[in-house]
């Protein structure tokens, strides 16, 4: 029997593989388990890894088709090879499984490949797909299975015309058109994608706005910018079902409250309303691992479940479900059992949102902010008044520093515009350090870059902007 292992991790996504990395890197003898072919989980097989590679050629598709005219650049009409276009993801995804199966070896942390389920404190059974079981036996056991796609009632997944993101990121053609059901982080990107490559995309979402919990302000401003893309937005509205027996899908639209459904055709329908803890086949309740109210693994502020030796991490647990929080929490439940004092500080998690322009956020809203009852004043600054922006002809969006009224520390970051996704990053290490407003305007900013768009809400939320 190849055991006892010191740390054993089942799921390798980005919780898992990050907290085997760590674990070995601290002198523990790591084994993880994984169902899947390849590493990686849902981040790098059939999540941000393939999303990110279809926005950015999809993105370098719609610039060349309606961009680099203004910039005196002739290219004619861009055809689309959707093909080499997803070859070219598929590559993407390839070298990143495989650097995973790399720093395994690198670290000497040993691969099971099969279903875990937990056979007791200390116990993992591996089931291969051939049937073939054996028990790995571990003093930690840690739960990094991730989540799967919510299922939408009355609407049967097919990924191939009733698609979830799995199959959002790998149609075969470009559909005429495309209806995305949730108006979230994934529906907006995908959307996005198949709306450059040609599609005629509607989204359907349950509430009166769009990515829900994101600022309010920064929300209205990417609605009003996809829109001006060509995205067609029916806010309050839900799917009722979608029916697959004529040649185009015929998809029953309510209002959300109820009232007379109407009929909208659709060649793909896509349903993205959120997604939810993968638990299944665990043996959860035979060890007696309690959940919490969502379904989700129960655990306290180490990780730790109610069986002792099991933790667990990733999206399995609370908190947003988001590949960076799942490498932080692998990196500090490797830590917890290397001895050692792991944290995550879940007040400064950045999200990002890789539409066009990006969006990017951490810290509190304004809206959670006033519900708390702090005073706050905002500081903002337009990329329109920027001279990096005007060159990259990028003048749509803003910064908004939120910052403490009486102490100026700032509690939150929120920016819709080029780069968001890089430019958070500043505000995140400032927001950490809790840094103050002033602090950030005072540092010195390289002109021309777009960060200093990120200097000068600093300046507007601290004392005044000097560029507008
Ligand atoms: C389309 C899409 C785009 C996304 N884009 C982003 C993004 O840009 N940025 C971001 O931060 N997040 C993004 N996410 C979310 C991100 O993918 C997840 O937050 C992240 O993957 C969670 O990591 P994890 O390690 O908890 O779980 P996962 O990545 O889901 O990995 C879990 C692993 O466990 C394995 N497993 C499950 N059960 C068992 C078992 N019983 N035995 C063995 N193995 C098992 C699974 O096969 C899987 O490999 C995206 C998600 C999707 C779907």
């Amino acid at each position: 029997m190849p055991s006892p292992y010191d740390f054993a991790v089942i799921g390798s996504g980005p919780g898992g593989y990050v907290a085997a990395i760590k674990a070995a890197q601290l002198g523990l003898r790591v084994a993880v388990i994984e169902k899947m072919a390849t590493f990686g989980g849902t981040c790098l097989n059939i999540g941000c890894i393939p999303s990110k590679a279809l926005l950015y050629t999809s993105e370098m598709f719609d610039q060349a088709g309606h961009k680099f005219e203004g910039f005196g650049i002739k290219v004619g009409t861009p055809k689309l090879d959707l093909k080499a276009m997803m070859a070219h993801k598929a590559a993407v995804v390839e070298a990143n499984t495989s650097g995973v199966a790399f720093l395994f070896k690198k670290n000497k942390i040993e691969t099971f490949i099969g279903t875990g389920s937990i056979a007791a404190p200390g116990k993992i059974k591996v089931t291969a797909a051939d049937g073939a079981s054996q028990i790995v036996e571990a003093r930690t056991i840690v739960i990094a299975t991730g989540s799967e796609s919510m299922p939408l009632k009355g609407v049967e997944i097919d990924e191939a015309r009733v698609v979830t993101s799995t199959g959002a990121l790998a149609l075969a053609q470009v559909p005429a058109r495309l209806i995305v059901v949730g108006a979230g982080v994934i529906g907006l990107e995908l959307g996005s994608v198949w709306r450059r490559l040609g599609s005629e995309v509607t989204v359907i979402e349950f509430l009166d706005r769009i990515l829900p919990g994101m600022d309010g302000e920064i929300a209205r401003q990417t609605q009003r910018l996809l829109t001006r893309q060509g995205i067609q937005f029916r806010l309050s509205s839900k799917v009722a079902s979608v029916d697959k027996k004529g040649k185009a899908l015929k998809v029953a639209v309510e209002p959300a409250g109820g009232g007379t459904a109407e009929t909208l055709e659709a060649d793909v329908v896509l349903v993205a309303i959120g997604r939810r803890a993968f638990t299944d086949g665990l043996g959860l309740e035979a060890v007696g691992i309690a959940r919490d109210e969502r379904g989700r693994v129960a655990v306290d502020n180490h990780f730790r479940t109610n069986v002792p030796g099991i933790h667990a991490i990733g999206d399995a647990i609370r908190g947003p479900m988001l590949a960076h929080k799942a490498e932080d929490e692998g990196v500090a439940v490797a830590e917890i059992a290397a001895g050692q004092a792991g944290h995550v500080n879940y007040g400064v998690i950045p999200a990002v949102v890789y539409t066009a322009p990006e969006i990017a956020s951490v810290g509190q809203t304004e809206e959670e902010l006033k519900q708390a009852g702090i005073e706050y004043r905002a500081g903002k600054f337009p990329f329109s008044a920027n001279g990096r922006a005007r060159a990259m002809g990028e003048k749509d969006g803003f910064v908004k520093i939120l910052a403490d009224a009486a102490t100026d520390r700032v509690l939150g970051g929120h920016i819709i515009g080029p780069f968001a996704g890089e430019l958070i990053q500043e505000i995140s290490v400032l927001m950490e350090f809790s840094g103050a407003a002033e602090d950030l305007a005072r540092i010195s900013h390289a002109h021309p870059s777009l960060s200093e768009s990120v200097r000068e809400a600093a300046f507007a939320a601290w004392s005044k902007p000097i560029h507008i």
